[in-house]
């Protein structure tokens, strides 16, 4: 028998036939896609959930006494525990389901409205994509609170040192993102929670980037709101979750009124359901809630350990390959980092560099990733930015590089 001493054999050949896209031509070439952080492709695996939903049990949740109904919530509150045992929360009722990240971040916005003063302070980071900045300016505009802001340096990580001397008895709420969207730094969440609760605030952490490469652990993180969308991690779109612990869940007020989110409901008054219900009014996205159940599913079969170690490998590779282009600058340059790069080369518009790479079948993101402050640092209007997800290939990532070539020589 062989014995297994070489480094574990990552099968991206064969995960790629899970996903059909990989296998289509765009504009007459191979479809290269390294646009992951703007939203992951889809395994056949979860489009079958979604079809199966539709073809086999496509019925309301929680009300219907008959049978379909009854297989939909199980799916459904089966999704939830699947999702709780991922990111390890003490209780499925601490999740959430929501529309994404976006509508996550502004239940929690909405929601201390009422536990604000005049005055209490807000921390932010100079690093965070716009969903994480503007629910809270206008929370800020509601209540009076003030918005403080930990600055970043060229590496594209957080002054860890400005952040202390940010925090002080009047802050009620730090909010930060796990990974950067736009360059992929890993913020040292552990830290930035430790010394929020030391001075007494809570914390919520934008997971959406970070998800799909770190398996988050918020009991490990003491973290009080964690959230992320599917779309990024193999699931569809229009689906995600809010983690919050229990106590916090309970402290805030319901965000919309509607069907599902009540226990009684009379015209002198309404009284609100119990935790999750009552933060899910109205039928909510059945398909894609259990869809992301069986996105995580479909990722822990591979293992996150896995995906990281062979997502850094691409990382490594394609850093040092890129940077032999003359002129190309890569911007976020922190030890940890996913594999997301996000460059410009010289003085060359990354508009143009897309669409020039994009008729050659390769999809990347350009412009401000959602992240004008970062752009604003660095005194730039956008890059290129190629993200990477388990299902890439060093092949891909040397089509990628030639395409760049061409595009510089045909832009300089
Ligand atoms: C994508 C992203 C969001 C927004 O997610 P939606 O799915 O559009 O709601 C927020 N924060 C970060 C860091 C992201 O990458």
């Amino acid at each position: 028998m062989k014995v297994a001493t070489e480094k574990a054999h990552f099968d991206v050949e064969s995960i790629r036939k899970d996903f059909p896209i990989l296998s289509r031509k765009v504009n007459g070439y191979p479809l290269v896609y390294l646009d992951n952080a703007a939203t992951s492709q889809t395994p056949q695996q979860v489009i079958n959930s979604i079809t199966n939903y539709y073809s086999q049990y496509n019925s309301n949740i929680h009300r219907g006494v008959h049978s379909l109904s009854q297989e939909a919530t199980d799916a459904y509150e089966q999704a939830r525990i699947k999702i709780q045992k991922h990111f390890n929360a003490e209780k499925s009722n601490e999740i959430i389901f929501t529309s994404g990240t976006t509508h996550a971040i502004n239940l929690v916005a909405s929601g201390f409205t009422s536990l604000l003063e005049k005055g209490d302070e807000l921390v932010v980071s100079a690093l965070e994509h716009h969903s994480n900045i503007v629910p809270w300016q206008m929370l800020c505009e509601r209540t009076g609170a003030i918005m403080k802001v930990i600055p970043m340096n060229e590496h594209g990580m957080l002054d860890l040192a400005e952040y202390e001397n940010l925090l002080s008895e009047k802050t009620k709420l730090v909010f930060i993102n796990h990974v950067s969207n736009a360059l992929g730094t890993v913020n040292p969440v552990q830290k930035i929670i430790e010394k929020a609760h030391a001075a007494g605030a809570a914390v919520l952490l934008d997971g959406a980037q970070a998800a799909p490469h770190i398996k988050a652990d918020v009991q490990a993180l003491d973290v009080d709101f964690y959230v992320v969308s599917a779309h990024k991690m193999c699931g569809p779109t229009g689906v995600g979750i809010l983690y919050g612990k229990e106590e916090w869940l309970n402290k805030l007020p319901p965000y919309q009124g509607g069907g599902e989110m009540i226990a009684t409901v009379t015209f002198e008054k309404t009284t609100y359901a119990d935790l999750p219900h009552k933060f899910e009014a109205g039928t909510p996205n059945i398909s894609g809630g259990i869809a992301f159940g069986d996105a995580l599913d479909y990722m822990n079969t591979i293992g996150f350990d896995k995906i990281a170690a062979y997502e850094q490998e691409l990382l490594e590779y394609a850093t040092e390959k890129l940077l032999k282009i003359e002129g190309l600058r890569i911007y976020g340059v922190s030890e940890e980092k996913t594999a997301v790069i996000s460059f410009n080369i010289g003085e060359i518009h990354p508009y143009d560099i897309g669409t020039i790479i994009d008729k050659l079948g390769i999809a990347v993101r350009t412009g401000h990733h959602c992240a004008q402050p970062v752009m604003d640092y660095y005194k730039i209007p956008g890059t290129v930015r190629a993200s990477f997800a388990f299902y890439n290939t060093k092949a891909e990532i040397d089509t990628f590089v030639e395409a760049l070539e061409k595009a510089k020589k045909m832009l300089s």
